[in-house]
């Protein structure tokens, strides 16, 4: 890694201190790599001898010093045909550490962090990622406290204590978790790990694109439908997807990505519908049974409403009664338990088929952020 960029107002931060978004204008910060020089020492096949795991990319990493990668073996995990949907894959992060693909973004940043001698992590989460903290800040032997609603998922705040952490518990959303936060933060300055405000998370989360690219035989899809709650992971793909082009490796045209949410809580979608750049407002009254995707403010809206208008995406609302059928409905005729989040991005799928924003000849994956037994008191 190079340099820490702006991208916002692009200027530059030195990576061997602590950052968290810009000192300029408070975008977020994000990692940028001497491309040329990776194109030198990676090649296609030389990965295929690699560990299976996301640290398989470790020269599009930001760790300098493999002492100080903290892994569980996170990442690599399957890419399958579905049974029933013949032009369709499906990248299941159902079976990684902490069962959800926050872990993806919490071993980098908490490795990052060890390099940087970071001892106390905090941050703000609607559960999973919370989680996922305090499992990679345990290994790492960090101090974690963890901020989540009163209401996340029963299995993620009993999580956060198994693995050692402080757990408070905030009423309302991610957003008020993060206010207490930073209330907190004048008596006692942690670390802040919340997402698009620390800049290696979305490094972790970019290894979703790379892993789709290898595993498809180094080629794409013509859409990706991803379940949205910050944004991290789409904004991460597309981030990937960049550098591949950079590093040479991608010549064909970028994937559409299709950003998912609930009709509880689907400020991306009302954004897109309005034609804006940003989002201003926090959406009303926001609720879903899909935790990860009750955001009801994006931080990095810009960046997210960036990658779905220049893929030529789009954004779609399904409902929680929508979401539980493709739950009940991806177990029973796929084998597959996901999240209610990864099961959205299923009933989305029927949908733009539906509204011809999709055509059945055109090759999708959906992605499977989590496993449903992260949610069992969902299914009655
Ligand atoms: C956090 C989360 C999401 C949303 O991810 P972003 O990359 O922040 O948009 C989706 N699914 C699950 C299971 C999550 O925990
Ligand atoms: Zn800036």
């Amino acid at each position: 890694m190079l340099s820490l960029e702006c991208s916002r107002c692009n200027e530059e931060h030195d990576p061997a201190k602590v950052n968290n978004v810009c000192v300029k204008c408070g975008g977020t910060l994000f990692a940028r790599y001497d491309i040329e020089g990776i194109k030198e020492i990676l090649t296609k096949e030389k990965l295929s001898g690699r560990v299976k795991s996301l640290w398989r990319y470790k020269e599009l990493l930001p760790v300098r010093d493999d002492e100080n990668i903290v892994t569980l073996g996170e990442g690599f995990t399957p890419i399958l045909r579905l049974k029933r949907e013949k032009k369709v894959l499906m990248k299941d992060d159902g079976i990684i550490p902490t069962g959800t693909f926050k872990a993806r973004g919490q071993t980098t940043a908490i490795s990052k962090a060890k390099e940087l001698r970071i001892t106390s992590v905090a941050i703000p989460s609607a559960g999973n990622a919370g989680a996922a903290m305090a499992c990679y800040a345990a290994r790492a032997g960090m101090k974690a406290r963890v901020y989540l609603p009163g209401d996340a998922p029963e299995a993620t705040k009993k999580e956060c204590e198994a693995y050692g952490a402080e757990l408070v518990l905030v009423e309302g959303t991610i957003a008020d978790a993060a206010a207490k936060m930073r209330a907190d933060f004048a008596k006692e300055k942690w670390f802040d790990m919340s997402t698009l405000r620390e800049p290696y998370r979305l490094e972790g989360k970019k290894t979703m694109g790379l892993e789709i690219f290898e595993q498809m035989g180094f080629r794409l899809p013509d859409a990706i439908v991803y379940p949205t709650g910050g944004g991290t992971g789409l904004i991460g793909m597309w981030k990937a997807f960049e550098e591949l082009e950079e590093l040479g490796w991608l010549t064909q045209a970028k994937p559409r990505m299709i950003s998912v949410q609930s009709s509880g809580c689907a400020p991306i979608v009302k954004a897109v519908a309005d034609g804006k750049n940003e989002i201003t407002e926090t959406y009303p009254e926001p609720h879903t049974i899909a935790a990860g995707l009750r955001v009801p403010k994006p931080f990095a809206s810009e960046q997210i409403l960036k990658v779905i208008r220049e893929s030529k995406g789009g954004a779609i609302a399904v409902t929680d009664e929508e979401i539980l059928r493709a739950v009940k409905k991806l177990a029973s005729e796929e084998g597959m338990f996901a999240a209610p989040e990864g099961a959205a991005t299923m009933a989305a799928y029927h949908k733009l088929l539906e509204t011809g924003n999709l055509r059945s000849d055109e090759e999708v994956v959906l992605y499977n952020t989590g496993s449903g037994l992260k949610y069992l008191e969902l299914l009655s």
